[in-house]
């Protein structure tokens, strides 16, 4: 069976900066995970930064530019958590090689996770399109990035012929 990756907050794990979790409730998600299709990672946690963490923004770009060197991941103080970020999404890149897993699904907005909106980087909550850093990484790869509303869509493209080539 294909597996899967999927954020770890969304699992249930207190993992989020603010020491929470963002638990999806979901009649799917179960039956992923008695079918042990479910690999969950934190990226940022991976990658080094601690629980509870200040709110980190993505400045001057996305997820894309972080990964090429041209923007930076701080957080609210101004302290450069770029390095960490990094190394979270090449950690879960090597997790999906390791499972060969062709889909994701990450938390929307999170400069990690997000898939298709982050804020801006002004910490105002003002959200823009744009990718985190692990979802611009794995999609990169060809690994198919979802959000945490797109879990049947997720698992119905694995299925497909598509994330068999
Ligand atoms: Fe959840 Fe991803 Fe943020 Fe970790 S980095 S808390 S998995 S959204």
């Amino acid at each position: 069976m294909k597996k899967i990756l999927v954020s770890a907050c969304l699992l249930g794990e207190a993992v989020r900066y603010d020491g929470r979790d963002k638990a999806l409730d979901d009649r799917l998600l179960r039956q992923l995970l008695r079918e042990d299709r479910v690999i969950g990672f934190c990226p940022e946690v991976g990658g080094g930064l601690p629980i509870p963490r200040p709110a980190a923004e993505i400045q001057n770009g996305g997820g894309a530019a972080v990964i090429a060197g041209h923007a930076r991941v701080l957080t609210d103080s101004g302290d450069d958590v770029t390095d960490y970020f990094l190394a979270g999404a090449r950690q879960a890149l090597e997790l999906c090689q390791e499972h060969e897993i062709r889909a994701a699904v990450l938390t929307e907005s999170s400069p990690s996770c997000g898939g298709t909106q982050i804020y801006d980087g002004s910490f105002s909550r003002r959200a823009i399109a744009g990718a985190g850093v692990t979802a611009a990484l794995l999609r990169s790869r060809n690994i198919a990035v979802f959000n945490q509303h797109q879990l049947r869509a997720a698992v119905e493209y694995l299925d497909s012929a598509g994330a068999r080539d």
